[in-house]
């Protein structure tokens, strides 16, 4: 069957991005801190937010050529500030990508050279990578700038060089113009192979804003809740979920760089944070770490959780702990902008990712694409207003997961009980989730196959509930000669870890005879997970 959202329909909005922020439907004060920085109190009104991205988008035009279509690339940690390139860029007819503030030179120029970015914004911490990468894919040196006041190593601040004293304003798009028109690329392996930029159109990002609010407009209010920006903004999660929701809504967002747990704690405490979208290692601090008691947190009102799976055992557990917190699973992908279902704040069911949004479809279907009988399991295909656009030069990837119908295959598996409550019990695609962070498991084989020692491999996610996340695990076959050992497997992760970005190391190595693979040359997966449980059941 196919299930078709309960909720009233929303009307999706009809424009671009940028007239439906400043739209102000929310009757938000023109001076209202919006944007604040948690760790100094800088901030941002809703009216200095207009008032600088409309000029930065004429610094762009003037300053770096910037062009319709063209692409402005963030690689920045969270910033108070991060809203003004962002949505500067989509004043001047371009697009956004945001980059992971710790990606190395490989997994940046990567992302440059696949979007074609003209612009690059990175952060003190990575100018040196921002520089390396932009020289390697054509990046001229007058379009790259930097967060914060200061000239580092040459690289001028965004704000000193690129607010001008001319606005630029954007095109009117029309509904079927915002449709098409692509806002933000941010990256995601998809079902499988490397990461791709994620085409995300104005109507997806404008649609998905409002699908996502509606469900908890009532539990708002908007002139006292205050919202926490901890979680990763270059994800979609925290763009959407984050930003684009307390820009709309007109909440104050007080943003984090990272999450700190005393920072996190002290935020909380001092500006008395009501609403937070968080992950599940986080929720996990909140259930067990002590010095959570140490603090006042009881302004916390509604917790979203999301990026990965939270158990029922988990929510239970800082629902204990923090009586007055009502937390709720959100379940979504870059792919579908990304939030698709999400639990009802005044109905939560523990273990539950909630029901599905507001003008949304969904179908659960076996391996053939049939439809499965209520209440069993399959894969969860959607389809709505916040479906991606597509992978960005990459139509067969994008012909592979949105079918004819516009149905977005998800790569994950779900069953949806009598009261149309989703619950995702598992996943058929390669991805592994370290935090909410991407690990593609194919990069990983890739450069492990780059190792002289290894004949062969295979990447599996395991789950550790003590960290609760899924830690990346090699099944490694290695040459003749190589005889396994514990010093063998710690070469091999220091390899990889040599090569990628912190959260995609590998945690553990086992070594096997041959990785299991179908006639066609495909890994099975399911093997080496059922090997790792069989593993876990003897320990
Ligand atoms: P991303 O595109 O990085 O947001 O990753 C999307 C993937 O994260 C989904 O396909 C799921 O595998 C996983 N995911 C997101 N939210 C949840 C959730 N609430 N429960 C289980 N898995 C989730």
């Amino acid at each position: 069957m196919v299930y078709k959202s309960k909720l009233p329909s929303i009307e999706e909005p009809k424009t671009g991005i940028i007239q439906f922020i400043f739209s102000n439907k929310n009757k938000t004060p023109e001076d209202k801190p919006l944007l604040i920085d948690a760790l100094d109190n800088r901030s941002i009104t809703y009216a200095q937010l207009k008032d600088s991205v409309l000029r930065f988008g004429a610094g762009l035009q003037d300053v770096c050529g910037f062009k319709t279509d063209d692409v402005l690339a963030l690689y920045a940690p969270n910033q108070y500030n991060y809203s003004i390139p962002l949505l500067g860029s989509l004043v001047a007819n371009g697009a956004t990508t945001t980059a992971n503030p710790n990606y190395n030179l490989e997994e940046l120029s990567h992302q440059l050279e696949t979007t074609k970015a003209r612009v690059l914004i990175c952060h003190e911490e990575n100018v040196k990578t921002a520089l390396a990468a932009a020289s390697r894919v054509g990046i001229q040196l007058k379009n790259i700038f930097v967060f914060g006041d200061k000239v580092i190593q040459g690289i001028q601040p965004f704000e000193t060089a690129l607010i001008r004293t001319r606005k630029a304003f954007p095109d009117e798009l029309t509904h079927q113009q915002a449709k098409e028109k692509v806002a933000y690329l941010c990256f995601s392996s998809g079902t499988t192979g490397k990461s791709k930029g994620v085409m995300t159109t104005h109507a997806n990002i404008t649609s998905n804003t409002v699908q996502y609010t509606s469900l908890d407009d009532a539990f708002i209010d908007k002139n006292v809740d205050r919202m926490i920006g901890v979680l990763p903004l270059f994800h979609i999660f925290g763009l959407t979920a984050i930003l684009h929701t307390a820009l709309y809504w007109g909440l104050p967002v007080y943003i984090l760089p990272r999450f700190d747990l005393v920072k996190f704690c002290e935020t909380v405490q001092n500006h008395k944070i009501s609403f937070a979208p968080l992950v599940p290692p986080i929720y996990l601090l909140l259930a067990k770490h002590d010095l959570i008691s140490k603090y006042d947190l009881s302004s916390l009102k509604i917790g979203i959780s999301g990026a990965a799976p939270l158990s029922a055992d988990l929510s239970r557990a800082v629902k204990a702990r923090l009586p007055h917190f009502i937390i709720k699973q959100g379940y979504g992908l870059t792919e579908t902008s990304p939030s698709a279902i999400v639990e009802p704040t005044d109905r939560t069911i523990d273990g539950s990712t909630g029901i599905l949004l507001a003008n949304m479809l969904a179908k659960i279907v076996d391996d053939q694409g049939n439809e499965v009988a209520q209440g069993e399991r399959g894969e969860l295909w959607l389809k709505g207003p916040n479906i991606m656009k597509g992978y960005i030069n990459n139509p067969e990837a994008t012909a592979d997961c949105i079918d004819s119908e516009g149905y977005f295959h998800t790569g994950d598996v779900a069953l949806v009980d009598k009261d149309e409550h989703f619950y995702i019990v598992d996943r058929i695609k390669e991805l592994i989730k370290y935090k909410g962070f991407q690990v593609p498991p194919a990069e990983l084989e890739g450069i492990l196959l780059t190792s002289p020692i290894i004949a062969d491999c295979a990447v599996i996610g395991i789950y550790d509930s003590s960290q609760a996340t899924e830690l990346p695990r090699a099944y490694v076959t290695l040459k003749g000669n190589i005889q396994p050992s514990d010093e063998v497997g710690k070469q091999i992760m220091k390899f990889v870890a040599d090569q990628v970005t912190p959260y995609k190391q590998i945690r553990s190595v086992r070594f096997i005879d041959v990785i299991p693979k179908s006639p066609a040359g495909k890994i099975l997966r399911r093997v080496l997970r059922d090997a790792a449980l069989e593993e876990e059941k003897k320990e």
